[in-house]
């Protein structure tokens, strides 16, 4: 795990051996898994390093010192795949509550193996999408920190994830690409759920050049129940786009 504890000793940050140890066992069951179904496209293992393991946690640029030492801290991911960035977290941060969450059932099957491999405590891993779990008690505002990557536009992700956050709690999306039209776009969707946004953070990888960037929102008030909409919807009519279809071709040009 050379490429990851340099990559994150640049960064500040420094595993102890037994997480190194965890990193080594979820690359090799990542893989092993990974031949019988298709978990991830990156298998090389300083690739992994990179773009799995350090990328994950760089979502601990994002947090506050209070963030990062607090005990009981916990954290849904959204759209975790193969864990990530949930699982890099658990394993770097201390003792966090931790619920992985994917409409992929196969996807479950590989994640409750790891997680038993790794002797990680206090995971749940939740088989479901987001527009029906975030209306369970159980899961509505309880996070102090909500992550998710690669899922959707930021626009229809914020409606997927800020039912989850609890006030005061942060959400953070890892993007990549060009990132300010998405953002603005997001723009009405974050303040009709009570988010604020924060920051919009580049992070550099070791030895890559593309554009990575931690959207981080803060909640800032309760979300209408209405939302998350049915399955489906966020990502077909992003909050953005309904409200510009809400006004007539008629108004806009009487405006104008
Ligand atoms: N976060 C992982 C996986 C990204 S792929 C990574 O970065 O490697 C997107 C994942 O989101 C898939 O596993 C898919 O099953 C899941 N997903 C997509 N929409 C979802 C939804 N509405 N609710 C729950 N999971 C969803």
């Amino acid at each position: 795990m050379q490429k990851l504890t340099l990559g994150l000793s640049d960064l500040g940050m420094r595993l102890t051996s037994s997480q190194v140890e965890q990193f080594e066992t979820y690359y090799r069951e990542l893989v092993e898994w990974n031949g019988r179904m298709n978990l991830t496209s990156i298998t090389d293992y300083g690739e992994v390093q990179i773009k799995h393991f350090l990328d994950s946690l760089t979502v601990t640029l994002a947090l506050t010192e209070e963030e990062m030492s607090k005990t009981h801290l916990s954290i849904i991911d959204i759209g975790t795949g193969a864990g990530f960035p949930g699982l890099p977290l658990k394993i770097f941060l201390s003792q966090p509550r931790l619920v992985l969450l994917d409409s992929t059932a196969k996807k479950a099957a590989f994640l409750r193996h790891v997680v038993e491999k790794l002797k990680l405590v206090n995971v749940e891993i939740v088989t479901g999408r987001a527009e029906e779990a975030a209306h369970s008690p159980r899961y509505r505002e309880q996070f102090d920190l909500v992550v998710s990557r690669a899922v959707a536009e930021l626009s229809a992700l914020v409606e997927l994830a800020l039912p989850f956050c609890r006030i005061g709690g942060t959400f953070v999306a890892q993007k990549k690409g060009k990132i300010s039209p998405e953002v603005d776009r997001a723009g009405r969707a974050i303040d009709v759920l009570g988010g604020r946004l924060e920051q919009v953070k580049q992070i550099a990888l070791p030895g890559m050049s593309d554009e990575r960037y931690l959207i981080v929102v803060k909640k800032v008030g309760p979300t209408p129940d209405k939302y998350p909409r049915r399955s489906g919807i966020p990502q077909r009519r992003a909050i953005q786009e309904e409200s510009q279809r809400e006004s007539s071709p008629g108004e806009l040009r009487k405006q104008s």
